[in-house]
């Protein structure tokens, strides 16, 4: 549906306008010749055609007057519907009016056009961290710098919260399409300076061609954010083009999904076990418990692939109970003085009854919450900090231990830190995977050591895949590692066996 701004046309205000002058000008004439002789000397006709002549000017006016009244509403409300308020750019539904003009050119001239979809990465988070106003701030200053990097007519619209989308003709002497987008992403990464604070971002750019991958503007959106979605997938940010094998991802998660139905029922989800080490005494002190799902037909699905969408469709409800309790009662089974550590979306952390049915799990199956851990990650905590303190809180005073993982990748403000009641702070594994070969990576590891010192918990090391890493931890004082050095994530059956210390288990 293309939205056009409904202003009367050309030849329909001339019309109205002649109608109102003649109309007024025959009504003048009468009154004058009707009503009327000479005034002062002048006779009674030329005093009846200037009368008439002024009701035709007047009337004349005001028909143009009142055109000019509907155009400026017109206007308004057409620019109030179709615009971003906070950026004043067009906002999702005229970006799709543009995308479809395009469309159209490139059908007659056969030149391609580019849809460039692009999106803040970790938009919400960020905006959880600074606060809503400051993340206004933000888009009003990226969406100005993005006005300014792209060339003169290029249509630019904001489409998302964190997410803007442009189209480009890399013809006539302008950039190459590549070329553009690499000083696109360079330029709009730079940090922005805002009242607070200087906020640094990454950005992930997704790029589809037209009339190549499609005419249809929802489809192009749809397939610019897969683009887009799998720039982000590759690491911090990037810029991705489009290909059919991306559609093929789209499939798979689709296909995911559905086989997601019903595979809690058929029980074909299991735990596994990966021990963690205490480095100055060489002993297993915990199990991370770590989801398996065994499809009957593809076999082992790694949880990155499916936990994120469980988490959308609400299944990880179910599938996440199901691990705490099961956890819960395979600790019995493990050596008394190891605890369990089991990992809780954000979306189960924040169910109204996550209290009260860890409350249910630990009673009903006796386990001593000193030896139960919850892991949480930081973004989860950060969606909102006022109930994840609450939370936590509970959490401590039940006497179980909170474990923030993946800790070093959200974009927290670390002050938030102070008001969560937790025991130990996770290092992301990207980190331990750089320790080797970049020497501010060593530096960080510190930072994240001595910080926990300062906030009275422990570190843990996720991902130590070799010794020199876990000699490097040790000298950045580090407490407990974990990592296919010491043992892979084992079935209950091979884990309980485990010996200590230092058995580099299973692989
Ligand atoms: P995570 O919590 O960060 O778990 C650590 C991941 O690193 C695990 O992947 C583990 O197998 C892997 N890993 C352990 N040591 C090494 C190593 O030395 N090198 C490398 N490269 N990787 C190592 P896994 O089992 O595939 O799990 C992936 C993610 O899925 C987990 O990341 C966690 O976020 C999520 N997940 C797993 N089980 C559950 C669960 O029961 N509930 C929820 N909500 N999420 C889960
Ligand atoms: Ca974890
Ligand atoms: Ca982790």
């Amino acid at each position: 549906m293309t939205s056009r701004n409904p202003i009367r046309t050309k030849g329909f205000r001339l019309l109205t306008i002649a109608a109102c002058t003649l109309g007024s000008f025959v009504i003048g004439l009468a009154a004058a010749r009707y009503g009327m002789g000479g005034v002062g000397g002048i006779p009674a006709e030329i005093v009846g055609l200037s009368m008439a002549a002024l009701c035709a000017f007047a009337a004349a006016s005001s028909a143009a007057s009142f055109f000019a009244g509907v155009d400026e509403s017109v206007q308004y409300v057409y620019h109030e519907t179709q615009h971003d308020k906070l950026t004043g750019l067009p906002g999702r539904q005229a970006m799709m009016s543009k995308i479809r003009e395009a469309a159209d050119r490139t059908r007659s001239t056969g030149s391609p056009v580019f849809l460039i979809d692009i999106d803040i990465n970790r938009f919400k988070s960020i905006n959880d961290a600074i606060g809503y106003s400051n993340g206004d701030e933000l888009v009003r200053a990226f969406a100005d710098r993005l006005r300014q990097v792209v060339p003169v007519g290029t249509a630019v619209g904001r489409i998302g919260a964190g997410e803007f989308a442009l189209l480009y003709q890399d013809e006539g002497g302008a950039e190459r399409v590549d070329l553009f987008v690499e000083r696109l992403l360079d330029l709009m990464t730079k940090p922005y300076r805002l009242t607070t604070h200087l906020q640094s971002i990454n950005l992930s750019i997704g790029i589809v061609s037209l009339p190549k991958d499609g005419f249809e503007p929802t489809r192009l959106l749809r397939l610019s954010n897969l683009a887009l979605q799998h720039a982000r997938g590759s690491g911090v940010g990037g810029w991705a083009v489009f290909h059919r094998e991306m559609g093929e991802v789209a499939d798979y998660r689709q296909w995911i999904e559905a086989e997601l139905n019903g595979a809690f029922e058929r029980g074909e989800f299991s735990l596994h076990y990966q021990p963690q080490h205490d480095l100055s005494s060489g002993r297993i002190v915990g199990y991370e418990a770590l989801m398996r799902w065994t499809h009957p037909a593809r076999g082992m699905i790694p949880p990155a692939e499916f936990i994120p969408i469980a988490e959308e469709t609400g299944i990880i409800a179910p599938i996440g109970a199901w691990a705490l309790r099961q956890a819960c009662l395979d600790a019995r089974r493990l050596p008394q003085d190891c605890f369990v550590a089991v990992n809780i979306s954000a979306v189960q952390f924040m169910t109204r009854d996550f209290i009260a049915q860890v409350a249910a799990v630990v009673a009903e199956t006796g386990i001593d919450p000193s030896r139960l851990e919850i892991e949480i990650t930081e973004t989860a905590m950060m969606q909102d900090r006022d109930r994840a303190a609450a939370i936590l809180k509970d959490l401590t005073a039940m006497g179980l231990t909170v474990a923030v993982d993946d800790f070093g990748t959200g974009y927290s403000n670390l002050s938030y830190l102070i008001d969560f009641s937790f025991h130990k702070l996770k290092i992301d594994q990207s980190f331990i995977q750089r320790l080797e070969t970049d020497a501010s990576t060593g530096a960080v590891v510190s930072t994240i050591v001595g910080l926990s010192r300062a906030l009275g918990v422990h570190t843990i090391a996720e991902g130590v895949e070799t010794e020199h890493q876990a000699t490097l931890l040790r000298a950045a004082g580090c407490h407990i590692v974990q990592g296919y050095y010491y043992g892979r994530p084992a079935p209950l059956s091979v884990a309980a066996v485990e010996q200590k210390p230092f058995l580099r288990a299973v692989s």
